[in-house]
């Protein structure tokens, strides 16, 4: 892997595609060489959502990429610098010594399918009520009926687990969480209709008669889940997300800017 060089992800709007062209310049400039199929960095310039597409467009090579951020709106969970700050951002950079963070990346596999996710992978049926069993580590746990599951990463506790009322969990525990979309509870189906938080460890089955008309969601991607009967989420045991870290910020001083 070759840190030198670089490609830069960009959310297409003015202020991001400005911010964008500076830091291109800039790093082209100090030696840097641009290589869009494998980079060793990645400068991401947007949002979560935009840093959460450009990890996605390099899943084929991820474990030799360094992802660093600079968010044009307010400071999100994998960017460290806004945009008022990219002088300080390629200061940082060009030392080149700033300290890697490695985080775990979620897979799923279905039927002959495999897709992975640092935020989440859910399934979800908005046409007809989803039934299927659940097993953790081969020991089933309930039956569900509802519209569908979110497992989500440490990660992605802050995303749209924490929209179905998930908790969110604070960085570095080695975690999923798995919550409920829309379960059905009354006499006849009943299942745990609270979050819950295990080990990433935790291999979770999820096996139904029938996924028709059901998706495989996978961060910001959507799969067709017809003709599966049994999607099997478990921490990628190849696959690593590497980020580096710049600012110094607190996660509690991140939190507080959902407030
Ligand atoms: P997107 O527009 O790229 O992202 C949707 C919103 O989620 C944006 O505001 C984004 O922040 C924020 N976000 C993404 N990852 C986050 C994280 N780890 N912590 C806190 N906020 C985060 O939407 P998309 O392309 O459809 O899907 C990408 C992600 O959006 C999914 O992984 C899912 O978690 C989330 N999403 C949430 C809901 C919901 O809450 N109801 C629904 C669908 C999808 P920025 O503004 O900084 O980009």
């Amino acid at each position: 892997m070759n840190e030198r060089s670089f490609t830069v992800t960009v959310r297409p709007d003015g202020a991001s595609e400005t911010v964008a062209a500076s830091v291109r310049e800039a790093l082209l400039r100090s030696g840097y060489m641009e290589d869009e199929d494998r980079p060793g960095t990645v400068v991401v310039v947007g949002g979560d959502g935009t840093f959460i597409y450009a990890v996605h467009r390099y899943m084929h090579c991820l474990n030799d990429v360094r992802f660093i951020g600079i968010h044009t709106g307010t400071l999100g969970f994998y960017t460290d610098y806004l945009d008022s700050e990219a002088d300080e951002f390629l200061t940082d950079l060009l030392k080149g010594d700033l300290p890697v963070e490695t985080y775990p990346v979620m897979e799923a596999e279905a039927g002959t399918e495999k897709v992975y996710a640092i935020n989440e992978i859910r399934i979800e049926n908005p046409y007809r009520t989803q039934n299927f069993s659940v097993l953790l580590n081969d020991i089933p746990l309930e039956f569900f009926r509802g519209t569908g599951v979110n497992v989500c990463t440490q990660l992605g506790s802050t995303a749209y687990n924490r929209s179905l009322g998930g908790a969110i969990l604070e960085k570095g525990l080695p975690l999923f969480e798995m919550t409920e979309i829309a379960g059905l509870h009354h006499i006849h189906s009943r299942s745990l209709n609270v979050p819950f938080v295990m080990s990433d460890d935790t291999v979770i089955r999820l096996q139904s008669d029938s996924y028709d008309r059901a998706i495989l969601g996978a961060d910001a991607d959507v799969f067709d889940l017809k003709d599966v009967k049994e999607v099997v989420i478990r921490k990628s045991p190849e696959k690593k997300l590497h980020i580096l870290r710049g600012r110094k910020i607190s996660y509690f001083d991140r939190l507080a800017r959902l407030t």
